[in-house]
């Protein structure tokens, strides 16, 4: 990485305590990414981005505000992209995926809270991610409780916009999402000075559509038997989607699906052919979070697709385009976002309903059900879950575990043990 030590004394960084950081990232990388066998081309690129990943993408932030542009930072898929692209400004996402912002998060929350939040939290109190820094504004939501209340505590440190997420889904409940798009929508024009008309609306619609498109072409590739890419390399596309300049992103990751598609008719596969599926369901893995995919691809098994905010439930489901007034925007929009079935609400049984269609699409063999510890929402959720896959003769496991590799063992003993039992049922299937 090139020095941009000036760059970051200008954001505020704690430089002592980053360059701790910057030491462990590229052995963490190297150790989990780089072993992999025959991997793509096109992840060169993605590479490229994680050695830069507090650099290339933080100056070119930094350029764009010294233009007068605004960085608004993100935690939760809820954040209408759209509305901020179409007031000039860029969005990035940044929730902490990392145990080593965990510490500073418990200087002023309980440790007995979701890593996420305590790591999201300890990122910007202890000054050491540029992203957090480069943000003029955060944008917080009421998903679940842990949430809600940091972003009060966050506040005292920078400026904070929350947005009301409703938790059930009635109409009244769509229009209320409507409105508080609309007041995000004012929020935003009164720090970037920009008016967001029907017609950037529209235009930036239609952009965020085509990286969902994008999105969706690669996980497509996921669903061959012999498959093109790893489920890790494919989790840190979507991780990268989040921050990344959109447009550069869904030019490099067509390019990557080109090289995958010729790939597949090629039949040229990173797994062997008996390797058994795993379809992820859970809480988001924000990056550098990649450990339940690496223990399972170092297990025997093999990730096709994530019922996840880092994966499906990201890109899936498009925004309608046909909308020329603001008013018909903000539905459409509303009406998109609150399709995401996160587990904060209640019923939600249209996650259950995608878990299954998603294990079928994937031609998946086991799930596995991953929650950070002292999530409610999603530990709770797996007992509705578990009884519907049962029902449906759908194989899965619980795995709860935070950030730490300390229970990786005991992890990849369970993994093993699970992936016997899929081998063995594909046998007797025969
Ligand atoms: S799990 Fe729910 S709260 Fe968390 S990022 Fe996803 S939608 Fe937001
Ligand atoms: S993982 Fe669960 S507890 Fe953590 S932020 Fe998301 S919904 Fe909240």
């Amino acid at each position: 990485m090139a020095d941009y030590k000036e760059l970051w004394k200008s954001l505020d960084i704690d430089l002592e305590k980053h360059d701790e950081l910057c030491e462990v990232l590229p052995e963490f990388y190297g150790d989990i990414y780089m072993t992999q066998k025959n991997r793509p081309e096109g992840m060169n690129y993605y590479n490229f981005v994680v050695s830069e990943i507090h650099g290339f993408r933080i100056k070119e932030l930094n350029e764009f505000r010294g233009k007068g542009g605004k960085v608004f930072g993100g935690f939760c898929v809820f954040v209408p992209d759209e509305v901020t692209l179409a007031a000039g400004g860029v969005g990035i996402g940044l929730c902490g995926g990392s145990d080593f912002w965990v510490p500073d998060g418990e200087k002023v929350l309980p440790r007995n809270m979701c890593p996420l939040i305590k790591a999201s939290v300890g990122a910007k109190i202890g000054g050491t991610c540029p992203y957090f820094q480069s943000a003029d504004m955060l944008v917080g939501e009421t998903t679940c409780d842990g949430k809600k209340k940091a972003w009060e505590i966050l506040g005292e440190y920078t400026p904070i916009h929350v947005m009301d997420l409703p938790q059930m889904k009635r109409e009244k409940d769509i229009e209320n999402f409507k409105d508080e798009i609309n007041i995000f929508r004012e929020k935003v024009e009164s720090i970037t000075g920009n008016k967001v008309t029907a017609e950037n609306l529209k235009e930036n619609i239609k952009l965020v559509n085509k990286k969902r498109k994008v999105l969706q072409r690669l996980y497509n590739a996921r669903k061959v038997q012999n498959l093109p890419i790893s489920g890790k390399d494919a989790l840190l596309i979507s991780q990268i989607a989040f921050y990344d300049d959109i447009e550069r992103f869904i030019e490099k990751t067509n390019e990557l699906c080109d090289e995958l598609e010729a790939r597949i008719e090629k039949n040229i596969s990173v797994f062997d052919e008996d390797t058994p599926r795993i379809l992820i369901t859970g809480t988001p893995m924000a990056i550098p979070n990649w450990k339940m995919h690496h223990l399972i691809e170092t297990s025997g098994g093999a990730v096709v697709c994530e019922e996840t905010c880092t994966g499906t439930k990201y890109f899936e489901r498009f925004v309608d385009e046909d909308n020329d007034d603001l008013d018909s925007q903000l539905k459409a929009l509303s009406e998109r976002y609150m399709g995401i079935n996160c587990a904060c609400f209640s019923p939600n049984e249209g996650r259950i309903k995608d878990i299954i269609r998603l294990y079928k699409e994937y031609n998946a063999d086991g799930v596995v059900y991953n929650s950070l510890p002292f999530c409610h929402t999603y530990a709770v959720e797996y007992k509705k879950v578990k009884d519907a896959l049962d029902k449906e003769g759908i194989p899965v496991m619980m795995i709860e575990s935070d950030y730490s590799m300390q229970d990786a063992g005991q992890i990849k003993t369970r993994l093993e043990a699970f992936f016997e039992m899929l081998n063995m049922n594909k046998e007797l299937a025969l």
